[in-house]
């Protein structure tokens, strides 16, 4: 199976970020993907839910995929830090979580783990 993630992609993280200013004033949310222990990849799944409160995926549609480490979505609001929804959310599915805020930049973003502990995850450039 995966081993560590040790980071994630700039370029991916800019993008994350994009896609969290042109979805406002809903959530943006996607399924992250990782090579060799760099989270790099979006996947976006339909049926998700983009709501003002919370984005939340259906669980049944969650693919079988292994290289999909975790979740990514956004804050239309200025805290990154998860709700209860999230970390029940969290605790069901994946190891890894980003969550940005406002102003979606490369310092409005947090990762956190299965139990909603933020977790260090480096910007590597590819
Ligand atoms: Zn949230």
């Amino acid at each position: 199976m995966l081993g560590r993630i040790k980071g994630i992609d700039r370029a991916l993280l800019s993008m994350i970020n994009r896609a969290a200013r042109d979805s406002l004033p809903n959530e943006f949310l996607a399924m992250l993907r990782a090579e060799e222990g760099v989270v790099q990849e979006l996947l976006l799944l339909p049926g998700t839910l983009q709501g003002e409160d919370s984005a939340l995926l259906s669980l049944h549609m969650m693919p079988i995929d292994y290289t999909v480490v975790g979740t990514v979505h956004s804050h239309p609001g200025h805290s990154n830090r998860p709700s209860r929804q999230d970390l029940e959310f969290f605790r069901r599915y994946g190891r890894v979580h980003i969550i940005t805020c406002l102003p979606f930049n490369e310092r409005s973003w947090k990762a956190y783990d299965h139990q909603g502990r933020p977790i260090d995850l480096p910007i590597v450039d590819l």
